[in-house]
């Protein structure tokens, strides 16, 4: 089976994917986990993407596309494969159907999480993380014991530039122009498609992705 996770910034779509992942002993693909494994095992792939990201631009599609190839030819055809904020365009999935032709696979479910605007902008905004040993809170959430101290290792948290309001608010837009064409996407080719509202506690949220994808094996 292999399912497609969508969902903007911040929906929390890596956490309810890594418990299905966990589950179902399902492969979880990020492209973001494929291209640091690429970097740190100084693959060819790896060194090719690297000077795209040196140049501060984005890794082009065919080499994204090279590395999910690579990765799938080491996981058997049984095995449950989750793709986590990949594909982002109608390219890439135009791109990713090949991939997965040449294995023997095809897009069996597309689950989309959704939540308001708002809920996005104070989930992100108010993330925090320790420079020193990755922790990271949240200040509306799960706050630090001490404001903006690291409860683990005292240090000052940070927040990253990404996180910044006017950010966030233009990482949900230009999420917004690529993803709606996506949705056509896979609605026209035919592919099951579920929404789940996501500005709900993890549990629930988590209870509804399994019963699709239940649903779609
Ligand atoms: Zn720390």
């Amino acid at each position: 089976m292999v399912l497609i996770l969508l969902g903007p910034p911040g929906v929390g779509k890596g956490t309810q994917a890594v418990r299905l992942a966990e589950e179902l002993r399902a492969v979880h693909v990020s492209t973001g986990d494929l291209l640091r494994a690429a970097r740190r095992d100084g693959t060819e792939l790896g060194r090719r993407a690297q000077k795209y990201m040196d140049a501060g631009e984005l890794v082009p599609d065919h080499l994204i596309l090279d590395l999910v190839r690579d990765h799938l030819a080491g996981v058997p055809n049984g095995v449950p494969v989750l793709f986590d904020g990949f594909p982002r365009t109608t390219a890439q999935a135009e791109g990713l159907d090949q991939v997965l032709e040449q294995s023997g696979r095809r897009v069996d479910l597309v689950v989309l999480f959704e939540a308001p605007d708002e809920t996005i902008v104070k989930r992100l905004g108010g993330r925090r993380s320790c420079p020193q040993c990755g922790a990271v809170y949240n200040v509306h959430f799960s706050p630090p014991t001490v404001e903006g101290r690291c409860d683990r290792c005292g240090s000052p948290l940070q927040q990253r530039p990404d996180d910044v309001p006017a950010t966030i608010t233009r990482r949900l837009e230009v999420y917004r122009e690529q993803t709606s064409p996506l949705v056509s996407f896979y609605e026209d080719a035919g592919v099951a498609f579920e929404r789940i509202r996501a500005d709900r506690g993890v549990d629930e949220v988590y209870g509804d992705f399994k019963k699709s994808v239940e649903v779609a094996r």
